[in-house]
């Protein structure tokens, strides 16, 4: 079998209103799908992160060239071939993402090959994963009580954990603070930020999982002193808490609290995540297929994780693609802690599959047994989402 051709689709929904973490405001959700075409008739469906949308050049101009013709199911080769070949200029960020996209569609190409869905094919763990719905983010006009019925809304839906935005505020101590884009909408002071989440606490109740996420804002000394006063409102991990390269920082802050740190999202690779998980940065490991380097990467790095019995919580925030990658990921690692599962208004989530992914009752998704990914495209909805 070989590689004829890799398509690249970039994929754009506007936020209306837009939303904000401590990182920035979202007005637009953004994707990359990358999908593979062979000369047996098979596609490989994948998702990029899209870079600042530099990730589907290096695809189109560096990286398909480099695989048209080879065979699809030499996964493991063409990943290194590609690493190797970038190293002068990637090894992180965009070039990462670009193969991760790839690693992807190669993978759900040799699912669909076998005969097995994903999960099946990596050595299953489990047939269905724990879903957190992620929003609780930072709006114009929304009010405390806004965000607790948000939360009590999630609790109704059957989910058994919620995630929330914390940490957009003007007194963080950093130095990053400042250039954050937007940085005085929604900003609220720290103690409005502890109000927030004992208001989502007694929202969800005692036995729903509260997670809150700093997305870098915070530098390690406040971190602990916020992580101190949130304790009472038992955070199930804090997520991101420092900045990403504050690996030193990280680890003081995980040290200092009860509560477990999770992260680093915004790490990309073995060699990145390598260094958070032996100096004892992060509790909970949280690459992002679509940045980190796909399942081939994702799955070292979550063995790395287990040697050092650390538990892995994906981080999905982008499309449907990514979306189902990650639960094929959770469901087939022995770590898998949760599925992270984004509950904003995003079409590039709900419209893009024909069959969109939802959780049941117990607040878990079921695995679609289908080979690969198990997920067919509309064709349609990347029409109308395409922005190029
Ligand atoms: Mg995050």
């Amino acid at each position: 079998m070989k590689i004829t051709a890799i398509r690249t689709t970039p994929l754009s929904c506007g936020c209306d209103p837009p939303y904000a973490s401590a990182a920035g405001v979202q007005g637009r959700r953004v994707g990359l799908l990358v999908e593979i075409e062979t000369d047996a008739g098979i596609t490989g469906i994948g998702e990029s992160g899209t870079g600042g949308g530099v990730t589907r050049a290096v695809i189109d101009r560096d990286l398909a060239p480099m695989l048209i013709g080879e065979d699809p199911l030499l996964i493991e080769g063409l990943w290194q071939k590609m690493f190797a070949r970038t190293r002068q200029y990637g090894r992180r960020g965009v070039v990462m993402n670009a193969i991760s996209g790839i690693d992807i569609a190669l993978w759900d190409i040799v699912g669909k090959v076998a005969g097995l869905p994903l999960y099946r094919l990596f050595g299953a763990c489990r047939d269905r994963v724990e879903a957190y719905a992620s929003g609780g983010f930072y709006q114009e006009g929304k009010s405390v009580d806004d965000l607790a019925g948000e939360a009590e809304g999630y609790r109704a839906r059957g989910f058994k954990g919620m995630k929330m935005k914390v940490g957009r505020n003007p007194s963080t101590q950093t130095h990053l603070r400042h250039l954050a884009d937007h940085a005085q909408l929604c900003e609220v002071e720290p103690e409005v930020d502890i109000a927030r989440v004992a208001a989502v606490r007694r929202a969800l109740g005692s036995q729903t999982k509260l997670m809150v996420d700093v997305n870098c804002a915070w530098s390690p000394s406040f971190a602990i002193e916020m992580g101190r006063a949130l304790e009472p409102y038992k955070p199930y991990w804090i997520e991101e808490p420092v900045a990403t390269d504050d690996i030193d920082g990280s680890a003081r802050v995980a040290e200092a609290l009860a509560t477990p740190i999770a992260g680093y999202e915004t790490e990309i690779g073995l060699y990145g995540f390598r260094e958070l998980i032996i100096r004892d940065a992060v509790d909970i490991v949280q690459p992002d297929l679509a940045w980190a380097g796909g399942f081939s990467e994702c799955r070292r790095i979550a063995a790395l994780a287990q040697a050092h019995h650390l538990m892995v919580a994906p981080h999905a925030f982008a499309g449907a693609v990514l979306l189902a990658a990650s639960l094929h990921f959770s469901a087939s690692i022995p770590n898998g802690l949760a599925l992270e599962f984004d509950q904003n208004p995003n079409g590039l989530r709900d419209e893009l599959l024909k069959e969109p992914i939802s959780i049941d009752s117990e607040g878990t998704v079921k695995l679609p047994e289908r080979p690969g990914l198990g997920i067919e495209l509309d064709r349609g909805a990347v029409e109308r989402y395409r922005s190029e």
